[in-house]
């Protein structure tokens, strides 16, 4: 994908010892005892480097609260001044990155409502040129990497080279335990097109509640992410936003040192042990492509069979059984229903569009 990014690599500005960056504080600043009070606390916790705390909230109702808005820009100044923490918070338009960069913000960032609108992106892109800032890209709602990138990419082409984007989990039509789906394959799938780009995980949207932020916060670490936006809150219950999913600073204190950080490579016996095993790997794999090969060239004979005889692709009863069987077959294997399903869907997928492809062919 030809994109255009032009980033500082991240150990120059964000962490030299590629330790992550914990970004902690509440969904909103509401009052300035509520702000300053829970700064405190996190400045106590020695990985938690930068203080959020939203001023400008996009709410799904007029009705709710809507932040304090300019009125907490001088309450993260103070933050900034008696703890020492970096301050960030979400921009929405070119006023608000007007003034958050008036009122010596280190960081801000653009947020999943926002992230989905070129145009706001394009105006929020002007008004940041010129200042050196990070800024840090939130995914849009909607399970889309090419529009998240496409905000990467706008920003960056406003001069901005401290880039990072913000894994924020997305909506969902079906059921899930979190609010906001993880789909850990679209993030990882951006780290691989961009290995140089910084990716954070924010567990507090992807959850929306505060049981499942360690198991999310420790697959954030174990997937190499680089830092974690947590939302924590003085007292979670009196919170105006966000209630159920902030935690105290206390409790964010115990799941940060409850974290398993994992070196990336270990010994030489470690290593070369490893390296037999993925040497195995890499054959299984390539007997996987051979076998599914196969599978293709015996499905466009039986393509080529039916076109001759004039019947149907998609024949259900046969579909509906081989599910079945496999199914079974895959479950007395340790195979999980849910792995099999996915796999089946795409060879049959597959099948399906060659099955196409050899009706089309005029011979
Ligand atoms: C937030 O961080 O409080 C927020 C509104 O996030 P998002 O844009 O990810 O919903
Ligand atoms: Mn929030």
């Amino acid at each position: 994908m030809a994109l255009f990014f032009d980033i500082d690599p991240p150990e120059t500005w964000l962490s030299p010892d590629a330790s992550p960056v914990i970004i902690a504080g509440p969904c909103s600043a509401e009052t300035e005892e509520q702000v300053i009070e829970t700064a405190r606390e996190l400045a106590k916790i020695p990985m938690v480097r930068v203080f959020r705390a939203g001023l400008w909230k996009p709410r799904t109702r007029p009705s709710q609260f809507e932040g304090v808005g300019d009125t907490g820009l001088q309450w993260l100044s103070r933050v900034k001044q008696e703890t020492g923490l970096k301050i960030i918070t979400e921009v929405a338009s070119p006023v608000h990155v007007e003034k958050a960069l008036g009122a010596g913000f280190d960081m801000v960032w653009l947020g999943a409502r926002t992230v989905v609108n070129p145009f706001s992106v394009q105006e929020i892109g002007e008004a940041l040129k010129g200042s050196h800032i990070p800024v840090l890209i939130k995914n849009p709602l909607n399970p889309d990497l090419t529009t998240w990138l496409g905000a990467l990419e706008r920003i960056s082409r406003a001069g901005i080279k401290k880039l990072v984007a913000v894994h924020r989990g997305f909506s969902y039509y079906k059921h899930s335990p979190y609010r906001n789906d993880p789909m850990w394959e679209i993030p990882i799938e951006l780290k691989r097109l961009f290995p140089e780009l910084p990716v954070f995980v924010d567990p507090s949207h992807i959850c929306g509640n505060v049981e499942l932020l360690s198991v999310i916060s420790q697959r954030a670490i174990d997937l190499e992410m680089n830092g974690l936006m947590i939302e924590s809150h003085i007292r979670p219950q009196e919170a105006l936003t966000d209630r159920q999913q902030q935690i105290t600073p206390e409790n964010l204190s115990n799941l940060l040192s409850g974290l398993i950080f994992r070196k990336p490579s270990g010994s030489q016996e470690f290593q070369s042990q490893l390296e037999e095993l993925r040497s195995e790997i890499d054959k299984i794999d390539q007997q996987l492509i051979d076998i599914i090969a196969q599978r293709m060239g015996i499905v466009e004979q039986i393509g080529k069979y039916k076109k001759v005889n004039k019947i149907t692709i998609l024949q259900l009863k046969r579909w509906n059984q081989i599910f079945r069987e496999r199914i079974k077959d895959g479950e007395e294997l340790g195979l999980s229903r849910e792995f099999i399903m996915k796999l089946l869907e795409i060879v049959h997928e597959e099948s399906i569009q060659r099955q196409i492809n050899v009706m089309n062919k005029k011979e």
